[in-house]
């Protein structure tokens, strides 16, 4: 899998996208960055975009990716955007985006029968393009889900976002082999860790207590979500909290391969 980091921060900063990782070009986890990181043409090659919750800054780009579903469709040939998320979730983006009040309703745009946009109640396990996804509950303010990709021979959990939680790690325990990676939420250093158990986020020194709940070590992690101002003195708390781990910090449109 090529994984492209169109958002791995958090904060908004010229250059500094909301969380969105896209996979193989066409298939998105969360939409924080899509359509100002991408060309139009390479926004409507996106087919599926999978979201972990709603909070704004993971679907913030998901209303100007529909409109550039709907004004892309040629003749009759109308191209679909689909959207799968947990019932809730998806029951949120109906009731408070796509509302024909924030934003229009586009699963009814051009028509009812034939819309550009399809929002898609999953369960816990479904394929996409023939990616096996799976949603793991995680610790937060409004319902959000970690979300496994296995694709072939090689698997990742994208975990945000989420404070000090038990399920995921469970989860992770539990599998037949070690993951190729996990993406891992730090939002906060650790002076702001008060901030972080208020908003469900993890620091550095919260992460490493909640590593020592994990006996199935992933190969590679990749810290996500740090809140912009604070990259710098997040990196530096991170040396010492993942003492002993592999990980690394991606940057804005780095293209992983796992
Ligand atoms: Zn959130
Ligand atoms: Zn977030």
């Amino acid at each position: 899998m090529k994984i492209q980091c169109l958002g791995v921060h958090d904060s908004l900063a010229p250059g500094k996208g909301s969380m969105c990782l896209l996979i193989d070009g066409t298939l998105a986890l969360d939409a924080g960055a899509i359509t100002d990181t991408l060309p139009f043409e390479q926004q409507v090659t996106i087919r599926d975009v999978i979201v972990s919750h709603v909070h704004i800054d993971h679907v913030k780009t998901l209303p100007f990716l529909a409109e550039s579903f709907a004004i892309s469709f040629t003749g009759n040939i109308v191209q679909t955007l689909r959207v799968h998320a947990k019932p809730a979730i998806i029951r949120a983006l109906k009731a408070h985006l796509f509302n024909n009040v924030l934003w229009p309703d586009f699963t009814t745009i051009p028509s009812v029968a034939d819309p550009v946009l399809t929002l898609i109640d999953q369960g816990q396990t479904f394929v996409v393009q023939g990616y096996t996804i799976t949603f793991i509950p995680l610790t937060h303010t409004v319902p959000t889900y970690a979300i496994h990709v296995q694709h072939r021979d090689s698997e990742f959990l994208y975990i945000s976002d989420t404070g000090p939680t038990e399920r995921i790690w469970q989860y992770i325990n539990q599998l037949e082999r070690p993951l190729d990676a996990i993406f891992i939420d730090v939002a906060f250093p650790n002076s702001l860790e008060n901030l972080a158990w208020a908003s469900g986020h993890l620091t550095p020194k919260l992460l490493r207590a909640e590593l020592g709940k994990v006996t199935n070590i992933p190969k590679h992690m990749y810290a996500i979500h740090l809140k912009s101002v604070y990259i710098e003195k997040i990196s530096k708390e991170l040396v010492s909290a993942l003492d002993g781990y592999d990980y690394s910090i991606p940057k804005p449109m780095d293209i992983l391969t796992l």
